[in-house]
């Protein structure tokens, strides 16, 4: 019993060490595994860590104990060892210490630590953002910190880029010094910058529930909508697109815009806008054109306007009349009054001239004391009621502060039907007329059509007879005599050339003068009268009459031709007249060359002749030139003469005589008809005179019985 018992012991005992050790060696072999099994899956951590992309760090004590090669590679390092046992703080940026100290801290403590941006500086000298987060591990055996992060510096810069762009958008779209908005395709605001609001008046908020449409002028509607489809429709820029905004308040204002297309992904889906206020540049514009077209002193359209019309044909010539207005005397009230009383007196003609014609009648200031009218429904009665209106309306007298001014226009008139075929011809032609109704004693008005047919001796058929008039002895001269206003002795005569064509009888010299000039036919003819004054003059003196001086006129292409002064010369030797007994008589338009006219008079005062300058103030010298000019004598212009009578040009003539004595010039009236101009001359010191109130211009033989009964005509200064 006791053996089956041992036995069964020994049994049950092999059976519990069997089972024991089939328990311990299963226990190693299952142990074993485990470790294979660790080992392979640490392996398989290790490999995946190493081979991680995002770069990981080990540290205990923030010192780095293990890197990965991303890690290596973020940080520049060429080997582990290049960070093994380097403390994190040696890499990171001073501003982010802090921050990273803190979270490590809590990680420590196992506190959850998001996600986190940290700037590091790398071994290889650049500074990198790091996204990184950390987890506690057991790391050998110890505690330890893993981190796991990865360079975001290219995203970051990129993410920097657009932030920057989007800012610099929102600036240049907030702070624009423009209006910026965006429509849609419909035309509807979507957006729209503080600068619209000061433009249009309606706040952006007010514009997104609008379109563009509502807000434009209706004349600049079509060409806008042209402009948006032409944006929206071909996807191309508009640039300098005008037109007009109506504000919130009822205002308009100018703009001046660009338009861009907005296109995503290859679609249109908007336009934007940048518009401009531009009313002031506009209203610059206007105020520079108007300048550049209207005449600034008397606001009227000026010349440019005139000849602008007539490029561009605007004026139908149908029912055209044109008159043309020069103001009579108006240089020497310029002169003698001064100029701001000259602008005044312009200014108040122009007034004049509004008030006396139509809303229809176009006028113009050609220029000086020139204007132009032109009457744009009229007809030859029409236009000559039209100047006489004017005639009367311009010579009453002017009223220039508290100085009284008189002076009349001289008009000429040409008519569509009948003087021309466009606008142009019609003012030259007009301009013609009015030179003839000057040369007709001014404030007078003549028609084109009339000097035109005049006894029908045309310019052309004059100039051949004149050829014929020399040779044939058609031409004398008549002498008028001058007196000296203050003995009453007769001192010269003035030689005026005379024509007594054989058919049509006397011709006067204010027509046939200006067909010798035109022609040339003046030298020879200048030349002839020049040497028959100046023998008739000797025949004088040889009859043993008191010498007297003879003048002669001058026409302006004589004065100009380059012989002049050698012609003078030779006619003087030819006749044997001394020259201090020939005056030479040019006018103030022949002085328009002041080098010229000085160089020619010196030349001809060295002859030893006397110079005198006719019909003073009608022309257009300055009595500034005067003073350059080594001339001898005034003759005061009849004109002014003439008026004497009404008082009104007593300052003009008052000041005339007693400038020209300040330069040392003698003075001559023109024209004296009456006892009272002769008696307002005479107190006034004007030195000579000639006029019909003496005698008319006389042949030489008629001339030699006036001499002592003139003489008688003229009371002595002293016993007036
Ligand atoms: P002018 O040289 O001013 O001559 C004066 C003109 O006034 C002359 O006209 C004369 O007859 C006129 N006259 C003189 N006293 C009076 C008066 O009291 N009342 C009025 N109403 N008239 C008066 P005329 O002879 O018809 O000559 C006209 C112009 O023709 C001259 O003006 C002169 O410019 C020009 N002329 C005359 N002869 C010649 C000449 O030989 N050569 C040139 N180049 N021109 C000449
Ligand atoms: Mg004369
Ligand atoms: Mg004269």
């Amino acid at each position: 019993m006791e053996v089956i018992f041992v036995f069964t012991l020994i049994i049950l005992l092999l059976i519990i060490a069997g089972k024991y050790i089939t328990l311990a060696v299963r226990d190693v072999t299952k142990r074993k595994q485990t470790e294979r099994e660790l080992i392979e899956s640490e392996h398989r951590y290790r490999s995946l860590v190493e081979v991680s992309p995002k770069a990981i760090l080990v540290f205990q004590e923030n010192h780095i104990i293990f890197a990965n090669q991303a890690a290596m590679k973020l940080f520049g390092a060429v080997n582990e060892q290049d960070l093994l046992g380097k403390s994190i703080f040696e890499f990171i940026h001073d501003e982010d210490r802090v921050e990273l100290i803190n979270n490590l801290t809590r990680l420590s403590k196992h506190e959850n630590v998001a996600i986190r941006e940290y700037r590091f500086h790398t071994l290889d000298g650049r500074t990198i953002f790091v996204d990184s987060v950390g987890t506690n591990i057991m790391f050998n055996g110890q505690p330890a910190l893993m981190t796991v992060g990865s360079d975001v510096t290219e995203k970051k810069s990129l993410q920097e880029q657009i932030k920057m762009s989007e800012q610099r958008y929102k600036s240049l779209f907030d702070y624009h010094s423009d209006a910026v908005y965006s429509l849609d395709l419909a035309g509807r605001f979507t957006s729209a910058n503080g600068v619209c609001e000061t433009l249009s008046g309606y706040s952006p908020q007010e514009l997104l529930d609008k379109n563009f449409s509502e807000l434009i002028h209706e004349e600049d509607l079509a060409e806008t909508i042209r402009i948006f489809h032409l944006t929206t429709q071909d996807g191309g820029s508009q640039q300098n697109n005008r037109f007009r905004l109506k504000r919130k308040n009822g205002d308009s204002i100018h703009l001046d815009t660009t338009t861009i297309p907005i296109i995503v992904d290859g679609q249109t889906v908007g336009m934007y806008g940048i518009a401009k206020d531009i009313t002031e540049q506009i209203k610059n514009q206007e105020m520079i054109q108007h300048l550049a077209y209207h005449d600034y002193l008397t606001g009227l359209p000026n010349r440019n306007m005139l000849e602008s019309l007539l490029a561009n044909e605007t004026i139908p010539i149908e029912k055209v009349a044109i008159l043309f207005i020069d103001l009579d005397r108006f240089k020497i009230i310029n002169d003698t009054l001064g100029h701001s009383m000259g602008d005044l007196l312009l200014k108040r003609v122009a007034e004049r001239l509004k008030a006396s014609l139509t809303e229809k009648d176009l006028i113009f200031r050609q220029g000086g004391d020139e204007f132009i009218v032109i009457l744009t429904d009229s007809d030859r009665e029409r236009a000559g009621a039209a100047a006489n209106q004017i005639l009367e309306a311009l010579s009453t007298p002017y009223k220039l502060n508290t100085t009284e001014v008189y002076t009349s226009p001289s008009i000429g008139i040409s008519l569509a039907q009948e003087d021309g075929e466009t606008v142009a011809t019609l003012i030259k032609h007009a301009d013609f007329a009015m030179y003839q109704a000057k040369k007709a004693g001014k404030k007078t008005y003549r028609y084109y059509s009339c000097i035109k047919y005049e006894g029908d001796f045309d310019p052309l058929t004059m100039e051949l007879e004149l050829h014929k008039a020399l040779k044939q002895k058609e031409l004398f001269l008549h002498y008028q005599p001058k007196v000296n206003l203050q003995t009453g002795k007769m001192f010269g005569a003035e030689a005026l050339l005379r024509w007594n064509h054989s058919k049509r009888g006397m011709v006067s010299p204010e027509r046939f003068i200006p067909v010798a000039e035109e022609s040339g036919l003046i030298i020879p003819i200048g030349e002839w009268v020049l040497s028959q004054a100046c023998s008739q003059n000797k025949k004088w003196q040889e009859n043993g009459l008191p010498p007297i001086v003879i003048s002669v006129n001058l026409s302006a292409r004589q004065f100009s031709h380059a012989s002049i002064v050698a012609t003078v010369e030779k006619i003087l030797g030819e006749t044997g007249l001394e020259p201090q007994y020939l005056e030479l008589e040019i006018t103030e338009s022949m002085t328009f060359d002041i080098e010229h006219t000085i160089s020619t008079l010196h030349e001809l005062k060295k002859l030893g002749v006397l110079i005198s300058i006719d019909d003073f103030g009608t022309g257009f010298s300055s009595l500034n030139y005067l003073k350059q000019f080594p001339v001898d004598t005034l003759k005061i212009d009849q004109s002014f003469v003439r008026e004497l009578n009404h008082n009104h040009d007593v300052t003009i003539v008052k000041t005339i005589i007693s400038m020209a004595h300040h330069l040392q010039l003698k003075v001559v009236a023109e024209g004296i008809e009456t006892r009272e101009q002769l008696v307002f001359l005479q107190q006034h010191d004007c030195d000579e005179g000639q006029g019909y109130f003496f005698s008319k211009p006389l042949s030489a033989e008629e001339f030699n019985k006036v001499w002592t009964r003139i003489e008688r005509l003229v009371v002595k200064k002293k016993d007036a």
